[in-house]
C-alpha cells in the first residue's frame, strides 16, 4: 500500500477527503475508498501522537512536582485497604472488556435494579462530600496533557469525565485530590478498581 503511491498524492487525496468526502475522491483519482480511509486514519493517529509526544512533556514538567505529592499521598493513605483487591479487580476488569456486551444487554434488561443503584451512588456520593471547581479539573486534565490516564487516548478523539481514584463505594471524596481524567469507555470498565497506582507510575 506504501510504495504504489507517491506521498503527495497521498497528501492531496487526504485533503480533498476532508473537503468533498472519501468516496468522491476515491471515484476522482481511482484509487480504492479503502486506501484513502487508511490513509486519513493513519494521518490522524500521527497528528495525535506528535502532539501529545509534543504536550505531554511539557505538562508532565510543569505539574511533575504537584503529581508526585498527590500520588504519594494517595499512596500511602490507601495503601492497606486497596493493595489485596488489586489482583482481582484487574481480572474481573478484563473480563469486563472481554464481555462488554453482555453487560450492555444485562443493564438494559434491568432498568429498575439500575435505577436504585444509582440512587444510592448519589446518596453514597452526598455522603462522602468534596468537591471541585470546574478551573481545578480543567488544570488536573491540562496536568495529564489531557488524555486518558489508562488508554492514553486524548480529548481530540475521548471526551474525559472525571473518575474516582478511590470510589464513592469505598468512601471516596469528590475532592479534586480523589479525581483523575479517564476516558468514557476506560471509566465504565474500571468500575471499581481502585486506580490510585496509574498515577504513581506517570
Ligand atoms: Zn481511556
Amino acid at each position: 500500500m506504501a510504495t504504489k503511491y507517491s506521498e503527495s498524492i497521498k497528501e492531496n487525496a487526504i485533503q480533498m477527503a476532508g473537503l468533498i468526502g472519501s468516496r468522491k475522491i476515491a471515484k476522482l483519482l481511482d484509487i480504492p475508498r479503502s486506501t484513502i480511509r487508511y490513509w486519513i486514519n493513519d494521518n490522524h493517529k500521527r497528528q495525535v501522537n506528535g502532539w501529545s509526544r509534543v504536550n505531554k512533556y511539557k505538562y508532565k514538567e510543569r505539574y511533575k512536582e504537584r503529581n508526585r505529592a498527590y500520588a504519594k499521598e494517595y499512596y500511602l493513605k490507601h495503601k492497606d485497604e486497596s493493595e489485596f483487591k488489586i489482583k482481582n479487580n484487574m481480572r474481573s476488569a478484563k473480563w469486563r472488556k472481554t464481555n462488554i456486551n453482555y453487560l450492555t444487554n444485562y443493564q438494559k434488561n434491568n432498568k429498575d435494579k439500575f435505577k436504585t443503584y444509582k440512587a444510592k451512588y448519589r446518596a453514597r456520593k452526598k455522603q462522602n462530600g468534596g468537591g471541585f471547581t470546574e478551573r481545578e479539573w480543567i488544570d488536573l486534565k491540562n496536568a495529564f496533557a489531557n488524555s486518558c490516564l489508562l488508554c492514553g487516548k486524548t480529548e481530540l478523539e475521548v471526551q474525559l469525565v472525571p473518575d474516582h481514584i478511590v470510589p464513592i463505594s469505598f468512601g471516596g471524596s469528590s475532592n479534586i485530590n480523589n479525581i483523575q481524567p479517564l476516558c468514557k469507555r476506560c471509566n465504565s470498565i474500571k468500575s471499581n478498581r481502585e486506580n490510585f497506582i496509574d498515577v504513581i507510575n506517570l
